[in-house]
């Protein structure tokens, strides 16, 4: 729909340029998670967005939700870090706010905001703790107003794109409250967080799958 509203061809295109944008950042995830983790960031995200990929080869979805629910399905069976069960929730609990064959722009809001619930409720983690979420909230909250303003959804993504790697700069001051990055206290501080990098990367392909519409 011309970049004004979210289809199953959209979501699919958006899943596959997350997966295609993981293959091209991998290296740099997993730099980010060596500096304050266990340096498998890059290599989680790619396992999982590998399988999202072939998961989604052949399956023709009645509605947006049940691609997104698919696609989270998959990160969480596919993924043994933190980050699978987190985004593989998030995917799945934003797609189940979708039950049509398009959703508008605050349909879709909506659903990021049911996103970002799933991952504050799994991690018990909120804004400021050095998570993904420091660049999910901020990029949610600039899609919602753009939504709310009426904007296309191509609009919101890239105002909402630009938002999350706001965020995702704005993590490296901060002192890491939860996961593997918690451990490392104090010495956490000056480090981008890969969570949130890797949130960034899924606002981007957001962006671009909608412009590209
Ligand atoms: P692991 O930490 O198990 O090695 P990954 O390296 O794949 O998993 O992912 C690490 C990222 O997961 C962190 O950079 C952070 O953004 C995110 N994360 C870890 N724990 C939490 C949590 N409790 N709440 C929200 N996000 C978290
Ligand atoms: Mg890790």
């Amino acid at each position: 729909m011309n970049g004004v509203s979210v289809d199953i061809d959209l979501a699919r295109a958006w899943v596959q340029a997350i997966a295609a944008a993981v293959d091209q950042h991998k290296d740099r995830l997993t730099q980010l998670d060596s500096a304050i983790g266990d340096a498998d960031h890059g290599v989680n995200m790619h396992r999982g967005f590998s399988a999202v990929s072939t998961a989604l080869d052949g399956f023709v979805p009645d509605t947006v939700g049940a691609l997104l629910v698919k696609a989270g399905t998959t990160l969480i069976s596919s993924v043994g870090g933190a980050s699978g069960p987190l985004y593989g929730g998030a995917f799945r609990a934003a797609g189940k706010t979708l039950e049509a064959p398009t959703a508008t722009p605050q349909e879709f809001a909506a659903a990021l905001a049911a996103g970002l619930a799933s991952i504050e409720r799994l991690g018990s983690a909120a804004p400021g703790d050095k998570t993904m979420i420091d660049a999910y909230a901020p990029a949610l909250a600039a899609f919602r107003q753009q939504a709310d303003a009426g904007a296309t959804l191509a609009a919101a993504a890239l105002t909402a794109a630009d938002a999350a790697e706001d965020g995702l700069r704005a993590t490296a001051p901060l002192q890491a409250r939860k996961g593997r990055a918690s451990y490392l206290g104090a010495r956490s501080i000056g480090h981008q967080d890969p969570g949130a990098a890797s949130t960034a990367l899924i606002f981007r392909a957001l962006a671009e799958t909608a412009a590209a519409r």
